[in-house]
């Protein structure tokens, strides 16, 4: 194709993010260049996402509305990768003819190759043996200072809800001297902040068998000049092992926060949705953590509805939140999967029932969470500046990106600086505060732009549930 322009739609978690970015990577070394209006673009990519089903309506509804820029637009080729492409090419590919090529979880990595000279049939599908490296060009298409980095992808654990093993493939770790270099990498761009994912972090090196662990992991990066907070998304609630708290506890680097998503509490459900323990291991754990780790943030994840849960399994539920107070919490009504045990399981629950379950567990959360942010008025806090537009806005350490609240800012900063600010009040997710001074400025080159913005990415962050 003459016209080397592309427009890409990334949807789903911040692992098919990195994907997509990978994939940027390889198309710009091929000589194409990012432009954020789809009408001009030549070449159009979605990369797709299908957990459950409100991820894959908006999967196909993204598709569709490319595919009309093959009518209207200078689209030459329509490309779609990713979950969807991975699960349900066979029926996609008649229902949606204006698709060129398709490219599952198992190809994404040859897609410069695929468009170049895509396969007779437009399809490329295969197992997902893959996993991105330190020697691979990924375009950092978030701010720079706040990068997410995958360590591990696949999943071999038998959770009968979720269908990511059938599409992710089983568990590879990446070296810890790869991720360390990737990290230093970025780290030398004026990252401060590096998102460790993976769809089951602490289950990482463990297919490697050579001692490789989280640990040592953690460890290794908290060493590496320029990072200020490593912070750990999607832990599998499983026993935490010694090493593994005293390196999140005593290294000051790591972020102070653990993403633990625990799913249910009522021992009967979590057998069913065979998590592997049971509700006094989770309280335990809790415990554990907190007593372990001193300030240590809690988020997780509640699924409401599973087959069979019963009004006395969800108050179970509801008094375990009330209880733990976790600092933040996602609550999402399971959906049913075919290809999932659960999906074929009887007593599923009716969807108003789950909507109820839903809306009482997130109005309780709501008020805890104002609850517990109403004490750090007044307070000094250090605050990671990620934007500065119409307003500046940053994040505690106990804030992940995207997913838990922020902090409004008065006074001068700029995006990645470390700012000291007093607290002036609080809201029920976000706070707002003054600036103080500036503690660590930031490290980013005032001119930096990535070669893909996340302007230039539509990027459709929908929250969806969070698995692990
Ligand atoms: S919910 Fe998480 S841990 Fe369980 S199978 Fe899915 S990806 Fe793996």
């Amino acid at each position: 194709m003459a016209n080397r322009t592309l427009h890409m739609v990334s949807l789903g978690c911040p692992k098919n993010l990195v994907d997509s970015e990978v994939m940027l990577g390889s198309l710009l070394e091929t000589g194409y260049r990012v432009i954020d209006d789809p009408a001009k673009a030549a070449l159009i990519l979605v990369n797709t996402c299908a957990f459950i089903d409100a991820s894959k309506k908006e999967s196909v509804d993204a598709i569709l509305e490319m595919a009309a820029q093959k009518e209207s637009g200078s689209c030459e080729r329509l490309v779609v990768t990713g979950c969807l492409a991975q699960r349900y090419v066979d029926a996609l590919r008649h229902e949606i003819p204006e698709v060129d090529l398709w490219v599952g979880t198992g190809e994404f990595q040859n897609i410069a190759a695929l468009v170049a000279e895509p396969p007779a049939d437009g399809v490329a599908v295969a197992n997902p043996v893959y996993v991105y490296d330190s020697r691979v060009t990924r375009v950092n298409s978030r701010p720079a200072h706040s990068v997410y980095v995958k360590v591990s992808e696949g999943c071999g654990n038998p959770c009968t809800f979720c269908i990511i093993p059938k599409l992710r493939g089983d568990l590879r770790s990446r070296a810890i001297s790869d991720i360390a270099a990737e990290v230093a990498n970025l780290a030398s761009r004026g990252m401060f902040e590096v998102n460790l994912i993976a769809q089951d972090l602490n289950a990482y090196g463990a297919d490697r068998h050579d001692g490789t662990d989280l640990a040592k992991l953690l460890r290794a990066i908290a060493r590496i000049d320029g990072v200020g907070w490593v912070r750990l998304h999607y832990l599998y609630p499983r026993p935490f092992p010694r090493d593994l708290l005293s390196a999140i506890a005593e290294e000051p680097r790591v972020a102070k926060y653990i993403d633990i998503p625990f799913q249910h509490i009522s021992d009967r459900i979590l057998r069913a949705m065979k998590r592997g323990r049971g509700e006094k291991f989770h309280r335990e754990l809790v415990e554990k953590l907190r007593a372990a780790i001193p300030r240590v943030s809690l988020r997780t994840s509640l699924i409401v509805g599973f087959p069979g849960e019963t009004d006395r399994d969800f108050e179970r539920l509801y008094d375990f939140v009330e209880e733990m107070r976790f600092d933040h919490v996602g609550v999402f009504e399971y959906s049913p999967e075919e290809g999932t045990p659960a999906g074929t399981m009887r007593r599923q629950v009716p969807a108003r029932v789950k909507a109820e379950r839903r809306h009482r567990l997130l109005t309780l959360q709501r008020r805890l969470s104002r609850e517990r942010l109403a004490a750090y008025v007044g307070r000094e806090v250090d605050v990671l500046v990620d934007e500065v537009a119409e307003q500046a806005r940053g994040r505690l350490e106990s804030q992940a990106p995207e997913v838990d609240g922020h902090v409004v800012l008065r006074g001068s900063c700029r995006p990645g600086d470390l700012v000291r600010a007093r607290i002036a009040s609080s809201g029920d997710y976000d706070l707002s505060a003054e600036v103080v001074q500036i503690l660590q400025p930031s490290r980013l080159a005032s001119t930096s732009r990535t070669p893909a913005t996340s302007a230039q990415i539509q990027l459709a962050s929908r929250a969806l549930p969070v698995i692990g």
